[in-house]
């Protein structure tokens, strides 16, 4: 697919955070859009993306002044009280592009400057791994938390055709985990998965934190169900799975592995907040 770039001047950068991650102060997105195109991703239903012509997953705007004003929005953030980041809300941090434009790399080099109290950054993109670098030099004020919502490539081809293997974020989370950063693997929202799927999760992370379409969207599964998602799951003869409770069948499945580890385990929101053990 032609994915169409343009390099835009944002007049801010720092928005206040709401709905789902509203634990947060603050989210933080470096760019519009987002190729990996979920069929799933609520961002579809915002008006960023239905007053666009493209669809979306086909374009990106590229916040080309985003480090210049993330330092004065975090000057002035930080005026005010606690200032606790959510990147990204609305994109991937680490979508492809980001390898050319290092913009995400760049926004981290000011939150070193100006440091916040606590950054979340979340991912379903294996290039995340690029800035442990600078990671590390945030202590214990950020998480790394990386979408796996599933261990089924068919099932990931199916749902987000355009998103990188399952295996090869798998091997990303466990490295950034092994140098001590502190990590989550975020099953949101759950998809179809194979019993195996806990044991997988088991060693990459320091935390797992499963969500569903119901518990998640903001919309009690309103706003997934007008995306039309359903049909993916009975294409694939997988319709009993879009259901409000098949989250608790994995959720059981996780607490019995996870007996005698330290790995934590979080249901929704509660996994998408600053609090940091
Ligand atoms: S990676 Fe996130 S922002 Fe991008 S399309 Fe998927 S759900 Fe939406």
């Amino acid at each position: 697919m032609h994915i169409q770039l343009k390099d835009i001047v944002s007049k801010s950068i720092l928005t206040p955070a709401k709905g789902a991650i509203d634990n947060f102060t603050h989210s933080l997105n470096p760019y519009m859009g987002c190729v990996f195109g979920c069929t799933y991703c609520y961002v579809r239903q915002l008006p960023l993306s239905l007053f666009r012509e493209q669809e979306w997953g086909s374009w990106i705007d590229i916040k080309s002044n985003a480090a210049e004003l993330l330092k004065k929005d975090m000057i002035k953030a930080k005026k005010k009280g606690p200032v606790t980041i959510f990147m990204s809300s609305s994109t991937d941090p680490y979508q492809p592009i980001e390898v050319k434009t290092e913009l995400t790399r760049s926004l981290l080099e000011v939150m070193l400057e100006e440091q916040p109290d606590f950054l979340h950054i979340q991912t379903r993109s294996p290039l995340v791994k690029r800035d442990i670098d600078l990671f590390k030099k945030f202590g214990n004020k950020i998480r790394i938390s990386m979408t796996i919502e599933t261990d089924k490539e068919e099932v990931r081809k199916a749902f987000s055709p355009t998103a990188l293997p399952i295996a090869a974020r798998l091997a990303a989370l466990k490295e950034i985990t092994d140098t001590g950063i502190m990590t989550q693997a975020t099953i949101a929202s759950l998809l179809p998965c194979s019993r195996d799927f806990p044991k997988k999760l088991k060693h990459i992370a320091k935390r797992i934190t499963i969500d569903d379409f119901w518990m998640g969207d903001g919309s009690g599964g309103k706003r997934t169900g007008k995306l039309g998602v359903e049909k993916i799951y009975q294409q694939m003869g997988l319709e009993k799975w879009y259901n409000p409770t098949a989250y608790k069948v994995v959720l059981r499945m996780i607490q019995e592995e996870l007996q005698d580890s330290e790995v934590e385990l979080m249901v929704s929101k509660s996994g998408f907040s600053p609090y940091q053990k």
